[in-house]
């Protein structure tokens, strides 16, 4: 039986702890209100914590985003709740919502646990690793990963045999089965939707092979292969561990594309394509990068300049369209594509091909609010009422959206969209104090 929720009050409540929810939640803190930072994962920092560097700058991506993260754990007005989903909003009045916020179990009391890993290295199941996009396991015991926050074990209950091992080797006695889920009723006076995107599965375009060709990978999986947090020293094809000397790009995979409902463009995906491009220039200096587009979008401060840099640095782009990607004996891929200006059909071979996949948006946004009454756009991103205007604003007066959980966009255009909902939610919480 569900048990009876705790009651619990807070100025704001933002959803999603990626780089938009964690900015949003500073800038109200750092204005005095106190916010509840709700996120369903086990770490802050969404996906730009898990990014290598960051075009146009190239700079770090962790090294940005771990301060980030620590500042909103450290903040005596934000509280965060991991592992936690909101399950329903309803607006009582002008500045009154009250939210069931549902917090699952983590089987291990966080304060207490030093990271030590010793469960980790104990617990016999051996699962995909989902930080690592698949490329490496984890155990059902384990650290999300090395820069996560909280940095402390999370025990996987669904692939968890409960042999006892963890529990036997943790020196602090940390790890606790009896934890139960625990229910909250929120009340607040706004809340922001930072709740992210999700990416294009290319299983969806079977003639790209990807998941029947290990050597098709996908723009996030080579992320995490350039990332400081990787998960093998160097950059290996799946397939055979071979380092590749031959690596394709495939721009547009689930972008501008109407045979899989998405017409839109995903705005990041040239320039981090173009970006990786330049990274494993550094890490492979002998390798051949192609980049197959049908046009370059490079349209940001800096991203020009950032185009014609990877071309100067011997990055070859190639206006062609992919048809279809078979497999060789040896593992090694065959692409067959449109070359535009040739108007010619033409192949070529790689030892690996990354699918620079595209942006849509999630899903679980449209659940939080009872049904309709959370205006999305045509492809299912939060609608922005007043584009023109007031971009952060919805359709419900007193709920603001931030960052991807609106659109396609980049962290900077994040950090922008993030500071424009702080705001907006800090004028409505003013407004209605005065009343
Ligand atoms: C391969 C790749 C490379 C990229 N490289 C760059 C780059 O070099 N430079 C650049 O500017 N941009 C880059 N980007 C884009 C960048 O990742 C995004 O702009 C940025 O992460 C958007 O942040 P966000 O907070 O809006 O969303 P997200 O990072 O998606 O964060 C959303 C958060 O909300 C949480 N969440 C979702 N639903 C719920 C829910 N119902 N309840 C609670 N929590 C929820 C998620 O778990 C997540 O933590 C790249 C993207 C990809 C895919
Ligand atoms: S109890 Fe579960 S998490 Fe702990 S070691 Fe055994 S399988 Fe792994
Ligand atoms: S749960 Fe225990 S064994 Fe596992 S990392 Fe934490 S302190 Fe170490």
């Amino acid at each position: 039986m569900m048990k009876e929720p705790k009651k619990i009050e807070y100025d704001a409540l933002v959803i999603g702890a990626g780089i938009a929810g964690g900015e949003t939640a500073l800038n109200l803190a750092n204005t005095g209100f106190k916010v509840l930072l709700v996120e369903k994962d086990h770490s802050l920092g969404g996906k730009m914590i898990l990014l290598s560097k960051v075009f146009p700058t190239l700079d770090c991506s962790a090294c940005i985003t771990t301060p980030k993260v620590s500042e909103i754990a450290r903040h005596k007005n934000i509280t965060i709740f991991t592992e936690s989903e909101v399950t329903n909003i309803i607006k009582k009045s002008a500045n009154s919502f009250v939210a069931q916020i549902m917090k699952k179990p983590r089987y291990v009391r966080v304060e207490d646990c030093t990271a030590c890993q010793l469960c980790e290295q104990a617990c016999p199941v051996n699962v995909r690793d989902e930080y690592q996009y698949g490329l490496v396991g984890r155990k059902a015991a384990h650290i999300p990963h090395s820069i996560a926050n909280p940095n402390a074990a999370v025990i996987d209950i669904e692939n968890c045999t409960l042999c006892g091992a963890c529990e036997r080797v943790c020196p602090t006695k940390c790890i606790d089965f009896t934890m139960e889920t625990e229910y909250y009723e929120l009340h607040t006076k706004t809340v922001v939707l930072a709740t992210g995107f999700t990416l294009f599965d290319p299983i969806e375009i079977p003639r790209y092979g990807y998941g029947k060709y290990k050597n098709v990978i996908t723009s996030m999986q080579m992320e995490r292969e350039i990332a400081p947090t990787r998960p093998y020293n160097t950059i290996l094809r799946p397939g055979d561990g071979k380092v590749p000397d031959r690596i394709a790009y495939v721009l547009c995979a689930g972008s501008r594309d109407n045979t899989v409902g998405n017409p839109n463009c995903s705005q990041i995906c040239c320039m981090y394509s173009i970006k990786q491009a330049q990274l494993l220039m550094g890490a492979l200096p002998m390798a051949d990068i192609t980049i197959y587009y049908i046009n370059i979008r490079s349209f940001g401060k800096g991203f020009e300049e950032f185009y014609q840099q990877a071309k100067s640095m011997g990055v070859e782009f190639v206006k062609g369209k992919i048809g279809d990607i078979k497999e060789s004996d040896n593992g090694d891929l065959i692409l067959r594509y449109e070359d535009i200006n040739e108007g010619v059909v033409k192949e070529t071979q790689h030892d690996m091909v990354v699918l620079s996949v595209g942006v849509k948006s999630n899903p679980t946004v449209s659940n939080i609010f009872d049904k309709g009454a959370l205006k999305l756009d045509p492809l299912n991103f939060v609608a922005q009422d007043d584009l023109m205007g007031s971009p952060s604003k919805t359709n419900i007066k007193g709920v603001f959206v931030a960052g991807t959980a609106a659109g396609p966009m980049d962290i900077p255009d994040s950090i922008l969209s993030a500071g424009s909902a702080a705001s907006e939610a800090i004028s409505y919480l003013i407004q209605y104090q005065e009343v």
